[in-house]
C-alpha cells in the first residue's frame, strides 16, 4: 500500500479551516481510542509527509509540527509492517535505524508484559483518496493500557482511521478549491493589467509580478515568436534581463509551443513528466533545466485564434511542488489572454511603424516641394525682371506688346502656385512649428477684405462683412490666419457669378472664434467635397475649372487651421453657392 502513486501538492495549507479539522478529529481520537498522542500527516507532491495536525502531548508538537517526512523512509518503514487491515504495525525490534532522523519517541516505561507497548514501537494507518493514492498517514502512540493493541481496540482503531481519511479528502478538496480560486483571481488581476498596454515590454512588465506571485512560481521568462520563418532566440526573463538561447533549443521549444497551442495544452516540464517530443530533446530540454537549477517549468503556449505568438514558462525550484491540473487550465487561460494582448501590441507596433514611414515620406515630399519651388523662384524673378525691362523699349508693336502681356501673365500665375508652394510646405513642416499670439481677428478679417474688394467690385459680386465691436481674439500666427480669411474670401468672390454676394461673418461661440464666409456662386457637389482641400485638386465642375487656380488654396487652409488646432466646416450645394465656417480656439 505505501507504494501507490502519491496525490499531486493540492495544498499549500494556506486555509486555517481545514487545518483545525484535522486537529479536532485528532484530539477526538486521542479522547476515545486508547492512544494518547495522535498525528495526522498529509502526503506532499514533493514525496514528503508534512504533520498538520498533533494531539495529546506538547513535545511531541513541538517535535513533528509542520516537519517534513521523507516518503521514502515511511515507505521502507512500513514495507517492514505488520498488515492489520487498514492499520500497519511496525515492533520496535524491526524498525529502521533511519527512523531516529524523524521520528518521535516518548518517553515511557515499559511494562513487564508480553504484549507491552515499546515507545519504539510505530503504528499507523496509511490514507487513501477515492483512486487509491496515498494522501496521508494517521499514527497513534502512548497506549493508556501500556499494551499493544488487541483485536477490539485495532478494529476501535480502523473505525477512526476511516474518519480521518474522509477527513484529510475532503480539506484536500477544499484546498484545491481554495487554490483554484486563488490562480484564477491572479489571472483575472493579470489579464486586467496587461490587456492595457501596446507594447511587449510593457505587458510583461506589468504582469510578470503577477503572474510569479499567483502562480507561487519562482521565475518566469517568456518568448514570443518572431515573424514566420524566423526563430526569436532571446527570452525575457522576470528579471527584466533578455537572455541568449542556442537557437536549436528555441526552434524546439518553438515547436513545442505550436503544438501545445494546437492541442490546447498547457505542458508540465519536469524530471519523470511525459513530454511530447523524442528522447533526445528531451534530455536536452532537462539538460537546461538543471543548468539554469529549474525543478519544474508549466510551459504555457500563448495565442489567438488559431495563431500560436510565443510561450510563457513559469518556474519553480528543485523540491517545490510540480504543477497540477487546476494551475496548469488556469495558465492556459492567461495563455490565451496574453496571447490577444501581444497581437494588439504588435499590430499597434505595426501601425505605428507604418505612421513613421508615412511621416518620414510626407516630410519628404514637403522638403521636395519647397527645394523645387526655391530653385524656380530666382529664374522666375530674372524673366519677370527682363519681361519690366521689354516692356520699356519704344520700338515695340502692338502685337509684340499683346505677347508681352500675356508672357507676364503666365509670369504672374506661376510666382502664385510658387508662393502657394513654398507656403504649403512651410506650414506642414515639423520643423517650423507654430508660434501662437492673440491675433484680433477683426482686424485680419478687415484687410483680407480690402484684398478681395477691388476684384469684386469690378466683378459685380457685393461684399457684405458682419465685424463685431468687440475683439475676437484667436491664438494663433497671424499671417497664416491672414492667408485663411484672404484664400476663402478670394474664392468666395472668384466661384460667385456676376450679381452674386458674399457676407463675412465674425463671431464668439463659447471657446472658439468663428469665421464664416458664405456665397452665392456655383457650389461644390458632394463628390467633390469630399476630397477638397487635397493638394492640387480642383472641383469637377467646369464653371470652376474656367476659373484660373492652382488647386493649392484650401490645402493651405487646412494645414493651418489643423495646426492650430481647429476646424473647417463646409457646407455647400452645387448651383446654390457655399458656407465655409472656421473655427479657432479664442484666446
Ligand atoms: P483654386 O486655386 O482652384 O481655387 P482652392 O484650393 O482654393 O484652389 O480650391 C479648390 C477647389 O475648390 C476650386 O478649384 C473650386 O473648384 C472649389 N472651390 C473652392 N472654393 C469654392 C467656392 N467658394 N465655391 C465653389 N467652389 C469652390
Amino acid at each position: 500500500m505505501p507504494d501507490q502513486p502519491i496525490a499531486g501538492s493540492r495544498y499549500s495549507w494556506s486555509d486555517p479551516a481545514s487545518r483545525e479539522t484535522l486537529q479536532l478529529i485528532a484530539e477526538g481520537i486521542a479522547r476515545l481510542s486508547g492512544f494518547a498522542v495522535v498525528t495526522i500527516g498529509l502526503v506532499r507532491s514533493d514525496d514528503s509527509l508534512q504533520v498538520v495536525a498533533i494531539a495529546g502531548s506538547e513535545e511531541a508538537r513541538r517535535d513533528l509540527e509542520d516537519v517534513l517526512i521523507p516518503m521514502a523512509d515511511l515507505r521502507a518503514e512500513l514495507a517492514e509492517a505488520d498488515d492489520w487491515g487498514r492499520l500497519r504495525f511496525v515492533p520496535a525490534e524491526r524498525v529502521a535505524a533511519t527512523r531516529g532522523a524523524w521520528g518521535w519517541v516518548p518517553e515511557l516505561d515499559r511494562l513487564d508484559v508480553e504484549d507491552a507497548w515499546d515507545p519504539h514501537d510505530y503504528l499507523a494507518a496509511p490514507l487513501h483518496d477515492a483512486e487509491g493514492s496515498l494522501v496521508g498517514i494517521l499514527s497513534v502512540d502512548v497506549p493508556t493500557d501500556g499494551r499493544r493493541p488487541g483485536e477490539a481496540q485495532r478494529e476501535v482503531l480502523n473505525v477512526h482511521a476511516e474518519q480521518a481519511e474522509r477527513a484529510v479528502v475532503l480539506a484536500l478538496e477544499r484546498e484545491r478549491l481554495a487554490e483554484q480560486v486563488r490562480v484564477s483571481d491572479a489571472a483575472r488581476r493579470i489579464v486586467r493589467e496587461a490587456s492595457a498596454q501596446l507594447s511587449i515590454e510593457r505587458i510583461l512588465q506589468d504582469s510578470t509580478a503577477a503572474l510569479v506571485e499567483g502562480f507561487r512560481a519562482a521565475g518566469m521568462w517568456l518568448q514570443t515568436t518572431g515573424t514566420p520563418g524566423e526563430v526569436a532566440s532571446h527570452v525575457h526573463t522576470s528579471s527584466g534581463e533578455e537572455v541568449s538561447v542556442d537557437p536549436a533549443l528555441a526552434a524546439l521549444v518553438e515547436q513545442v509551443a505550436q503544438d501545445a497551442w494546437r492541442r490546447q495544452d498547457a505542458v508540465v516540464v519536469a524530471p519523470g513528466h511525459d513530454l511530447p517530443v523524442t528522447p533526445e530533446q528531451r534530455e536536452m530540454i532537462l539538460d537546461l533545466l538543471r543548468d539554469l537549477d529549474v525543478g519544474s517549468v508549466l510551459f504555457v503556449p500563448l495565442g489567438a485564434g488559431p495563431e500560436c505568438v510565443g510561450h510563457l514558462a513559469l518556474t519553480r525550484l528543485p523540491g517545490a511542488p510540480v504543477w497540477t491540473a487546476e494551475e496548469a487550465a488556469a495558465a492556459l487561460d492567461i495563455g490565451h489572454d496574453l496571447g490577444r494582448a501581444i497581437l494588439n501590441a504588435r499590430t499597434f507596433e505595426r501601425e505605428h511603424h507604418l505612421v513613421r514611414e508615412l511621416r518620414a515620406l510626407d516630410d519628404y515630399k514637403g522638403r521636395m516641394i519647397s527645394t523645387v519651388a526655391h530653385e524656380l523662384k530666382n529664374p522666375l524673378a530674372s524673366v519677370r525682371g527682363h519681361l519690366d525691362l521689354l516692356e520699356l523699349a519704344d520700338e515695340l508693336s502692338e502685337e509684340s506688346r499683346g505677347w508681352l502681356a500675356a508672357l507676364d501673365r503666365g509670369a504672374q500665375r506661376m510666382g502664385r502656385v510658387i508662393d502657394d508652394l513654398l507656403l504649403l510646405a512651410r506650414v506642414g513642416e515639423a520643423g517650423h512649428p507654430l508660434v501662437a499670439r492673440p491675433v484680433d481677428l477683426r482686424q485680419v478679417v478687415a484687410d483680407a477684405v480690402d484684398v478681395v474688394a477691388l476684384t469684386a467690385s469690378r466683378k459685380g459680386v457685393l461684399l457684405h462683412v458682419d465685424l463685431p465691436a468687440h475683439p475676437v481674439t484667436a491664438l494663433g500666427d497671424a499671417d497664416e490666419i491672414d492667408r485663411v480669411c484672404v484664400n476663402l474670401l478670394s474664392n468666395a468672390v472668384k466661384y460667385t457669378r456676376e450679381g452674386g454676394s458674399v457676407t463675412v461673418d465674425l463671431a464668439l461661440a463659447g471657446d472658439q472664434a468663428v469665421l464664416t464666409c458664405s456665397d452665392q456662386g456655383i457650389g461644390i457637389s458632394a463628390g467633390d467635397q469630399e476630397r477638397i482641400g487635397t493638394e492640387f485638386f480642383r472641383s469637377t465642375n467646369p464653371e470652376a475649372v474656367a476659373e484660373s487656380g492652382t488647386g493649392l488654396g484650401l490645402a493651405i487652409v487646412r494645414r493651418v487651421i489643423d495646426r492650430h488646432h481647429g476646424h473647417l466646416e463646409i457646407e455647400s450645394e452645387l448651383g446654390r453657392g457655399s458656407t465655409f465656417r472656421v473655427r479657432l480656439p479664442a484666446a
